[in-house]
């Protein structure tokens, strides 16, 4: 069954290489050396996705985690407490997010090839680039996936919370164009372009704007000098919400706050939207949700179903019809060098997943 000892020097290997996103192929390389050892039949992409293939007995089970970790993730050097419990030196990130999803679905893997139990098919798939818009995920091949449900080992928090919603995202990128001019000599040959942007960003719906949908405003960039009515500024930001038709609406109305403050004052609003991802929500009544509720139930956890703020790969399998909901590893105060997780909760995770896929 689940060895504890080897779980944690896969995790701790796996930390110890660095992989920024964009940078995963070494950990790649591990991840599928490991599963080809195991006797997976395995293949990478040319991006560097990871797929592993294991046949059983009945409907596979798609198994995901992502390679890559955010900045500081260079030189990790774990520490491993008394407790169980698995920090990072304070200089960098732990990088739990998400090597202990992977380290799970390798010692899930090691667990099922070393038992006579027969156990549904395994269809592992370890992304590149999830915390770059999910890119790893957005453009793997998915006439190669097998799969119609999957579980996504990159949560946060408690083990026996899950995420079966996800909310869709839709950049924002604007610009205001108004006239240049002598701030002193000729103030009123110029059209101020900072100021007609603050008069639309004031009047934009922000913030949480209902229980469903979030906006934000990001960034702001434009002007050259106090002494000149600024032509020219930017702005970037975003809109998500688990409802397509809210979502759709209050981008709505943040465009038309931009151009028409851009109309009122003779200037010119250029604004971009670009629909970064789809929305998710698994109903608890869906064959996996109550898979996983039973599995848990029965292991004495009590199972939650949340609905989580934030896109991943999670959102790419749901749009590609793989129902896919999302389990946490464990890991805590992710993106940051604060982050920890602890072995007992990673064991916990890999108990549930060999369990999910058959083998108790
Ligand atoms: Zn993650």
């Amino acid at each position: 069954m689940i060895n504890q000892d080897r779980l944690l020097n896969t995790f701790l290997d796996l930390v110890k290489i660095d992989s920024p996103f964009g940078e995963e192929g070494e950990v790649a390389r591990y991840a599928a050396g490991r599963l080809r050892g195991l006797g997976f039949e395995v293949h990478t992409d040319d991006m560097d996705n990871v797929f592993g293939y294991l046949p059983g007995t009945g409907e596979p089970l798609l198994l995901n985690a992502h390679l890559d970790s955010v900045d500081p993730c260079r030189g990790i050097k774990p520490q491993v407490g008394a407790d169980g419990i698995i920090r990072s030196d304070g200089s960098t990130i732990l990088g739990a997010d998400d090597r202990a999803g992977v380290a799970a679905i390798l010692e899930t893997a090691h667990v099922v090839t070393g038992t006579k139990i027969a156990h549904r098919p395994i269809e592992i798939v370890l992304t590149v680039q999830e915390e770059r818009g999910h890119a790893g995920s957005k453009h793997l091949d998915y006439a190669r996936i097998r799969a119609k449900q999957g579980l996504s080992i990159d949560g946060t928090g408690p083990v026996d919370s899950f995420s079966i919603a996800a909310p869709s995202h839709s950049g924002i990128t604007a610009a205001i164009y108004g006239k240049s001019a002598h701030a002193g000599a000729a103030p009123e040959a110029g059209i101020n372009a900072i100021r007609v942007m603050c008069e639309a960003i004031a009047r934009m719906p922000l913030g949480r704007l209902d229980a469903e949908s979030t906006a934000n405003i990001g960034t702001i960039q434009g002007g050259t000098a106090s002494n000149i009515v600024p032509d020219r500024v930017e702005i970037t930001g975003e809109v998500r919400s688990h409802s397509e038709r809210k979502l759709q609406t209050h981008t709505q109305q943040i465009v038309n706050e931009l151009e028409d403050a851009a109309v009122a004052a003779r200037a010119r609003a250029d604004v971009q939207i670009t629909r970064n991802y789809m929305a998710f929500r698994l109903q608890e009544t869906n064959p996996l949700v109550s898979l996983v509720a039973q599995t848990a139930e029965k292991m004495g956890l009590e199972p939650s179903f949340v609905a989580t703020g934030g896109g991943s790969d999670a959102n790419e399998f749901n749009a590609h019809g793989i129902h896919t909901l999302i389990v946490s590893p464990g890991v805590m105060n992710e993106h940051t060098t604060t982050e920890y997780v602890a072995l007992g909760d990673m064991v916990k995770c890999t108990e549930l997943l060999v369990a999910i896929l058959g083998v108790v």
